[in-house]
Formats: structure tokens, sequence, C-alpha cells
């Protein structure tokens, strides 16, 4: 399947998001990643694919790309792109992070631009005008984190709807049972640098947290000086 880049936008420090246009319908689940390809002259090490969770809603129907803009050959081409030229699908929206009607409560753990597939369900479950009952811990490394706004607006229309902001401090399983005290009995999805999911994910699990109740969707080559 082709994307054709309808637009990009500048979000916040080096964050963008692109948008692209599918040549056919695509079909996804909130919070599911596709892998694309990008052909560009001289690739380093890393290549011309990557891996992007859709940080669009479905109801939108296009596949967004949200994402730091590293010096990695691939980033620069994609923030070359321009309206109406192409990326590939290669891999079809995948993935289990998504949203779960275990009856858990839901916690949602973003490490900075770990908040996409967050996003993309959040807005989709606004838009199916369904309860919201999550609460989000927002990690980062400054106040200027992208969606701020939107959160803002779906804070204030549904009260079930919590965001928790960590700035400037190491997420540990210590401070997320200082923010909520059912943690252990609650399924939770962490999302963002991979060192960082990986560490607080086996802390959780190590201070009770059963192994079932745990969604992890790890970003690669990102680690907390850069995410
Ligand atoms: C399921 C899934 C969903 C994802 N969703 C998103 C998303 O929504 N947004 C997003 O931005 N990213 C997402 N990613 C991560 C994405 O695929 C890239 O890995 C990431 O964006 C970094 O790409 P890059 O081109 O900036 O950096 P890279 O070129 O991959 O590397 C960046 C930096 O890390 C260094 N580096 C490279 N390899 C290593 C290594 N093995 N160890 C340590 N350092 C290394 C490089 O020298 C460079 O300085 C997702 C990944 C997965 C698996």
């Amino acid at each position: 399947m082709v994307l054709k880049l309808i637009e990009k936008e500048h979000l916040v420090d080096n964050v963008w998001a692109f948008r692209f246009q599918p040549s056919e319908p695509l079909v996804w689940t909130a919070g599911q990643f596709v892998q694309v390809e990008l052909p560009h002259d001289s690739p380093d090490a890393e290549g011309t694919k990557r891996w992007f969770t859709n940080s669009a809603a479905p109801f939108e129907g296009i596949m967004q790309i949200t994402t730091r803009v590293t010096e990695s050959t691939f980033k620069q081409a994609l923030s070359k792109l321009e309206a109406s030229d192409e990326l590939q699908l290669i891999a079809r929206p995948d993935g289990d992070f998504v949203w779960d009607d275990s009856g858990f409560p839901l916690v949602f753990v973003a490490g900075g631009i770990g908040i996409t597939p967050f996003r993309s369900i959040l807005k989709q479950r606004a838009y199916d005008k369904l309860p919201l009952n999550v609460t989000l811990i927002y990690s980062s490394r400054t106040t200027d984190v992208p969606f701020k706004d939107e959160l803002a607006e779906w804070t204030a229309s549904d009260n079930q709807l919590k965001v928790e902001y960590v700035v400037g401090e190491r997420l540990n399983a210590e401070k997320l049972a200082s923010l909520l005290p059912n943690l252990n009995g609650s399924l939770v999805y962490l999302s963002g640098p991979e060192p960082m999911v990986e560490a607080l994910g086996d802390e959780l699990k190590a201070n009770g947290l059963p192994a079932t109740q745990l969604k992890q969707d790890f970003f690669p080559n990102y680690n907390e000086d850069n995410y």
C-alpha cells in the first residue's frame, strides 16, 4: 500500500506529525502500529524501514506518524517529504496495545513520544462518545510535549479521564505507586523508550503486578536523553 503525504505539522520541540492518505482503506484498531519503508540515498545502518504507531484515530482514516525528527537518514528523508510524496506501507496494522475492557481500571503510562498509541485510543473513544475511564501518566523531560491541548479538552469533557504529568524525573515503580494507590489491581499499559518500558515493567512485576495485567510497547533507539 502506498501512503501519500497530505501535510506535515510541527508540534513541539523536534516532534512533527506527518499525515498520509492511504491508497486503499486502512483498517486498524486504535493503538496499533505499522511498518513503513522510505527508500533514500545513502541510508545509515538502521536502514530504510521503521515501525510506527498510527497516532491518528481510525475514524480519521489516515496514517499519522508522530515522531522526533533526529539526525538519522530515515528521519531526515521523512522530514524532507513534500505533499504528494510517497511512503510504502510494508506491514499492515498489528499489535494488542489496544483498549481492553478487562474489568480492571486502566492505567496508561507514556514516556515522551510513547504518547502516540494513547492519543489514537483516546481520540477514537472521545469520537465514539465512549467513557475515557483511564488514568494517564505522561512522563517527559520537559513540559513541551505533544497533544497537551487535546488531553485538556478530553479531561474537561470527561471527568473519568485523569492526566498526571511527571516532568524531569525518572519514572519508577515507587513514583507510580504514589500516584496510583490501586496499581497492582489495574491493567497497566507502558509505552515509550525501550529501556524505560523494560525497566519499569520489570519493577512493576517485582512489586506484585501480575504479568497478565501489563501491556508494553517498546520504542527502540529512544532513551532517557532523547524521548
Ligand atoms: C511497535 C513500535 C511502535 C513505534 N511507534 C513509534 C512512534 O509512534 N513514534 C516514534 O517516533 N517512534 C516509534 N517507534 C520507534 C521507531 O521505529 C524508531 O525506532 C525511532 O523513531 C527512532 O528512529 P530514528 O530514525 O530517530 O533513530 P535511529 O536511527 O533508529 O537511532 C537514533 C539514535 O540512536 C542511536 N542508535 C541506533 N541504534 C542503537 C542501538 N541499538 N542502541 C543504542 N543507540 C542506538 C543512533 O546512533 C542515533 O543517534 C516505534 C517502534 C515500535 C517497535
